[in-house]
């Protein structure tokens, strides 16, 4: 069996809707960022204190990136998923608790496997639960092609021990505030393997279909230099403002629709050229590399300090008070409440525009107005 899953359950988004992309993105070498080395090494950590708290032998992993924000964050998913855990235990005598288990939906499309997080099943619910540490856009459990796939996979074991009733989907985004839970029925979740997932990774597998760019490319590794996303984004460009003299209602809410996807494309290349231009000395026609702007720096603070106060100026430093996260983290928790709780506040956030399928909920035209005059 193949190490890496060529239809990777993590690009599912990805493949359904672009099914070509799978083979397009095979030409491209695998990227690496620290923030996939991060997420898991948060994983890893996580998986040992599960472990330890279901009295499995483990060993605590080590890791540069363990940094105070990271081990937070785990913490909030660890005990998340330990409360599954004991209430599970209350309802079901005996619940299968699995923790990184590989979950396999081959059945459904060739070489489609992968892990998931955590699996509780018990009697009448089989619980996958997804932790993401990244700290960009809040992910949603309804629907998530990702976390179906493991259901799927998980369904196809728990239904030899238990008549499952219900799948649950959860995704957890401790760094995002952010946990999405979504129950389906097996037979809907079956449907839609053969309906949905089937068809379409036998496409993606063979390379066949149509491409199709939308929010699903962020990840794809053919993201900088594909044409149908390229084509997709300068259809903008060549939308027709005809008369009258100004845009309609409609018009502007087509450019603001696609203006965020379209600023995201325009860094992603930018940032793809200017790399191939430092790192490998490729040259763009019409382009060079030059110097950005640079600020003045002291070259060491204790020297400066020192002469300027051997030429007499004493007033120097400037004291300023610590990050309310530092000083969180100086107090502990508890005692932060305590003493300087009723002297946090959380303004408001800034008011922004956003889709109708922005999961916040919408605030009202005098809210907005209010707060955009205040002073
Ligand atoms: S960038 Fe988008 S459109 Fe292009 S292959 Fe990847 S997923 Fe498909």
């Amino acid at each position: 069996m193949a190490r890496h899953a060529r239809f990777s359950p993590s690009a599912a988004s990805r493949r359904l809707n672009c099914p070509p992309s799978l083979v397009l993105e095979e030409q491209f070498d695998e990227e690496e960022s620290q923030y996939a080395a991060e997420g898991t090494a948060g994983h890893a950590l996580a998986e040992h204190l599960i472990k330890k708290h279901l009295k499995i032998r483990t060993k605590r992993p080590v890791s540069d990136y363990y940094s105070d924000d990271l081990l937070e964050a785990v913490d909030e998913y660890v005990s998340f998923v330990i409360g599954e855990i004991e209430d599970a235990r209350r309802e079901c005598t005996t619940p299968v608790i699995c923790v990184e288990q590989r979950v396999d939906a081959s059945d459904y499309v060739d070489e489609c496997f992968g892990t998931a997080d955590a699996v509780i099943v018990t009697d009448k619910v089989a619980h996958v639960i997804d932790l993401k540490l990244g700290k960009g856009v809040p992910v949603y459990a309804e629907e998530n092609p990702q976390l179906m796939i493991y259901g799927l996979g998980v369904l196809s074991m728990a239904e030899l021990l238990y008549d499952v009733e219900t799948v649950r989907l959860t995704v957890f985004q401790p760094r995002l505030n952010s946990s999405s839970t979504w129950d389906v029925t097996p037979s809907a979740l079956k449907k839609w393997g053969e309906e949905a997932l089937r068809p379409r990774g036998a496409m993606a597998l063979m390379g066949a279909g149509e491409f199709s760019a939308g929010a699903w490319c962020r990840f794809c590794r053919a993201r900088n230099q594909c044409r149908a996303r390229a084509e997709e984004f300068l259809k903008l460009a060549q939308m027709e403002f005809r008369a009258p003299a100004l845009l309609s209602d409609e018009e502007i809410s087509e450019v603001l629709r696609k203006s965020d996807e379209l600023a995201k494309w325009a860094s992603d290349v930018y940032s793809f050229a200017q790399d191939q231009a430092i790192i490998h000395g490729k040259v763009w026609p019409g382009f060079k590399l030059v110097e950005g702007r640079s600020v003045r720096k002291y070259t060491s603070d204790e020297e400066v300090a020192e002469a300027a106060k051997a030429a007499g100026y004493n007033d120097i430093y400037k004291h300023s008070l610590i990050g309310i996260g530092e000083m969180e983290k100086l107090m502990g928790k508890e005692q932060f409440a305590r003493i300087l709780g009723h002297l946090v506040y959380k303004p408001q956030g800034k008011i922004t525009l956003a889709p109708d399928t922005d999961k916040r909920e919408s605030i009202t035209k005098t809210t907005a107005l209010a707060e955009f005059t205040e002073v």
